[in-house]
């Protein structure tokens, strides 16, 4: 049964929050889960991990920041440890936030959750497993029934969020369906963060446009159709529409762009079509989510907007800044409707969406504080 979030400030006012720990804490959606993560009302970090390479450090000193702002006091002077089952056990957090390459992230993520821990992951490796939501509650609230298949065979649960296009590209189609989507073609301008820290060189992409990014259109598709998908009681039926996309690097630091041109079964005009976005609400919005935006898409009128650098942290209220998906230049011909619209990647299309993920499954009593942890290995 959903708690009311009255019930649950309640709660935690009278118990400790629930601890967390961060994988991949050095990151770039890891350094967004710090900054994202402070004073929040629910959740305290309670450790942090990484490679060897940041291992044993404070992490104020481990890394170069990139996430804006100072990082946090309460984190400053906190040792970092090496991801491992058994650091990440001892720690003592119930849930665990994810933000490791997927190579490490598939074999982690399901011995912890044979642990009894609660992973709310970033990272692509389980994110077409039957069994795991790839979940964006603004869209897909439904989807996080599924867990409890999980539940059924371990004592924790997978929950994954979206590629970070992905996330942008379902959040504008899932208020357009009502018209009937046929078609999607897709071309993305994605920005220099969405390969991580380390990368691309500054020689590869100052100045330049490279129009492959690996595996990252197949990965749009897959999601898109599974995140749309129907959840049938024991299992979620993928969408069923044509999906073409064309993914590209640009030299921006922040925010995907995507050029996106829909064909609709309903011949409707734009000003409906405007109204279908900016009137769009999802779950967090109705249960007042402390990480969900106001307003999940904000419509922009300017014939030059959205831009990377004026429209990326897009999001009120400020927890919630970067949370919200910003779409304009919106036209229409015959049944093509052709817009913009750009998604922060490292808040939105990852960590932002993460903690969403994980207010809503304690919200909805899919996390109890006292679960037992100690039993694991039964993956
Ligand atoms: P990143 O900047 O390269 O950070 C990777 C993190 O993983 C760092 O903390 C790094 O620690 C740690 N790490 C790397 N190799 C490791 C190893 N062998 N053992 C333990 N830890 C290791 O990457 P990111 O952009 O934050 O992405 C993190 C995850 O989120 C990836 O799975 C990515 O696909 C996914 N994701 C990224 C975005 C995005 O926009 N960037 C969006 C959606 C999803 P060190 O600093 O010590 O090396």
């Amino acid at each position: 049964m959903s708690k009311t979030i009255s019930e649950i400030n309640k709660k935690n006012r009278k118990m400790d929050k629930l601890k967390v720990a961060v994988m991949g804490c050095t990151g770039l959606v890891g350094q967004q889960f710090i900054r994202m993560l402070n004073n929040h009302p629910f959740f305290k970090v309670q450790a942090l991990s990484s490679s060897a390479r940041s291992a044993g450090k404070k992490y104020g000193e481990s890394l170069s920041w990139a996430a804006g702002g100072e990082i946090p006091e309460a984190i400053r002077e906190m040792e970092i440890l090496e991801t491992s089952v058994e650091s990440i056990l001892k720690a003592e957090a119930k849930i665990i936030f994810s933000a490791v390459p997927t190579s490490l992230a598939e074999n982690i993520e399901s011995i912890l959750r044979g642990h009894g821990l609660f992973i709310f992951s970033n990272a692509s490796a389980h994110r077409l497993d039957e069994d795991v939501p790839i979940l964006i509650p603004d869209v897909n609230s439904d989807h996080l029934e599924i867990v409890r298949s999980q539940l059924s065979r371990a004592k924790g649960f997978i929950i994954t969020n979206s590629n970070c296009s992905t996330s942008g590209l379902v959040m504008v189609l899932k208020p357009l369906e009502s018209f009937g989507i046929k078609s999607v073609s897709v071309t993305t301008f994605q920005s220099i963060s969405g390969a991580g820290r380390r990368g691309l060189s500054a020689m590869d992409i100052a100045a330049n446009v490279i129009p492959f990014i690996k595996n990252e259109e197949e990965k749009m598709e897959r999601e898109s159709k599974k995140i749309l998908g129907k959840f049938e009681g024991s299992r979620i039926v993928e969408r069923d529409f044509e999906l073409n996309t064309s993914c590209c690097r640009v030299p921006v630091r922040e925010g995907h762009l995507m050029s996106v041109v829909i064909e609709l079964e309903e011949d409707v005009d734009v000003r409906t079509v405007e109204n279908a976005l900016s009137l769009f609400r999802g779950i967090p919005q109705e249960m007042k989510l402390p990480t969900a935006p106001e307003f999940p898409l904000v419509v922009r009128h300017e014939e030059d907007r959205p831009q990377p650098v004026l429209d990326v942290y897009a999001g009120s209220p400020e927890r919630a800044r970067g949370m919200a998906v910003t779409v304009g230049r919106i036209r229409k011909k015959g049944r093509f409707l052709n817009l913009i619209l750009l998604v922060h990647n490292t808040i939105r299309g990852a960590a932002g969406t993460c903690i969403l993920n994980a207010e809503l499954a304690l919200m909805k009593s899919f996390i109890h504080s006292d679960t037992p942890r100690d039993g694991g290995g039964q993956e």
